[in-house]
């Protein structure tokens, strides 16, 4: 294992590789540090038929020892051309990430088979999280995998299905009411009073947010070790889009890439803390009152640990990227602009992402011209957004030829 010490983002303070959430003297995010020098090049590159083993093929890069890890096949998801939606969107070359087909649907098995790896690491036989539906799910599957406990707290509006999903991997569940911060903030003491792990993947766990940074490794191969020029990444807290430009640093450190992404990151306008803070050129991130959105996956107004978004507005800012919100009519076009183009059921989470590129193509900051990723983070089949009135008005006739011609639908 080369990860080394873990360093506070914000005072810089040096930490030792144990059981280490937040930065002790400033409660700010920890980042793992690695002795890069000694990282041989083929744990970024590993060459076509070693990556189809997905995010492990990397492990000189995650934090874990090998002997502990659990694994349910994640990673390696495809990075499809999308020339329809990027016809739709006015961009010659589009692609997108397509999380949705990780083992539970969503990108967040990256961060939890790494953070569940480590509570066995740890000798630790309780893991729990906060979570708005996904990270619950991704945490569950790895710690019945791994043969140990699960305790999730998730307000209690989380959509159904992710409920389902959940419960059906066999966690032990608790509705809160209030919102995803209130949560966090419950995980934090039952952790604490319990001697539970809590692998939360805003920058809580310091381990978890590791396994986003395979994301870049997978999307530089895919582009055959080129580097787009913008990847838009739908955001609450920010670990994803931090993970990505973590990696994509990495690698360009030991000249793998050319260059490293602009982000979007991209935001609910009902819950937009980030936003918010990008568009008035803040210094640093405000919590949001009275989270409201169809987009699930990102309702987080991060009250109580804003200097997580801060974080992630200093990389956006870095990489010269922007931080777009979007409303839930637009997020909902836009998921069914992506079905109906490409084929991809998404959550209406990815919504978001979809919508920035149209606004910020619209505005003329993203260029026709230029290489753009979108992440589709999650699978639509976590949370349907087609309404059953809609479902109500589909036609339904007699199976005979006449009733069908009746329809007019054509030759
Ligand atoms: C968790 C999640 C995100 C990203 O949220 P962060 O709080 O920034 O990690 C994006 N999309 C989906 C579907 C998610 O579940
Ligand atoms: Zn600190």
């Amino acid at each position: 294992m080369f990860a080394k010490d873990a360093v506070c983002v914000m005072c810089g303070k040096k930490h030792r590789l144990d059981n280490i959430y937040r930065c002790t003297a400033c409660q700010g995010p920890l980042d793992i540090r690695y002795d890069a020098a000694a990282i041989p090049r083929q744990a970024f590159d590993p060459g076509p038929s070693a990556r189809e083993n997905g995010i492990w093929v990397h492990a000189d890069l995650l934090p874990v020892r090998p002997e502990y890890t659990v694994s349910l096949g994640e990673g390696h998801t495809p990075l499809l051309r999308c020339e329809r939606l990027g016809d739709a969107l006015g961009l010659r070359a589009l692609w997108v990430k397509d999380e949705t087909r990780q083992p539970t649907g969503s990108f967040k098995d990256r961060p939890l088979c790494v953070a569940v790896s480590k509570a066995r690491e740890l000798q630790l036989d309780t893991v729990v999280t906060a979570s708005s539906g996904n990270a619950a799910a991704s945490m569950s599957a790895y710690a019945a995998r791994a043969g140990i406990r699960a305790v999730v707290f998730v307000p209690a509006h989380t959509p159904a299905a992710k409920l389902q999903q959940i419960v059906a991997l066999g966690a032990r569940v608790v509705k809160i009411r209030g919102t995803v911060s209130e949560c966090i903030h419950m995980t934090r003491s039952a952790a604490s009073s319990f001697g539970w792990y809590n692998v939360t993947t805003t920058f809580e766990n310091p381990y978890a947010t590791e396994g986003d940074k395979t994301v870049a490794y997978e999307m530089a191969a895919g582009l055959n070790w080129g580097c787009p020029t913008w990847v838009v990444v739908p955001t609450g807290a920010g670990p994803l889009p931090v993970g990505i430009w973590k990696g994509f640093n990495e690698m360009r450190a030991i000249g793998l890439v050319p260059g490293v992404p602009r982000l979007v990151a991209a935001q609910a306008a009902g819950c937009a803390p980030i936003a918010r803070a990008f568009s008035d050129g803040a210094e640093s991130v405000q919590p949001w009152d009275s989270p409201n959105t169809v987009a699930s996956g990102i309702q987080d107004p991060l009250v109580g640990y804003t200097q997580d978004g801060t974080y992630t507005l200093q990389v956006v800012r870095q990489s010269g990227g922007a931080v777009i919100a979007s409303d839930d009519h637009a997020i909902l076009r836009a998921v069914r602009l992506m079905g109906k183009t490409e084929g991809l059921y998404v959550e209406p989470t990815v919504g978001a992402a979809i919508a920035a590129v149209e606004r910020l193509r619209a505005e003329r900051r993203i260029e026709e011209t230029s290489e753009v990723v979108i992440v589709a983070t999650g699978h639509g089949l976590k949370q349907g957004f087609v309404d059953l009135a809609e479902l109500a008005e589909l036609p339904e006739i007699d199976p005979t030829i006449e009733g069908l011609k009746a329809l007019k639908l054509g030759h």
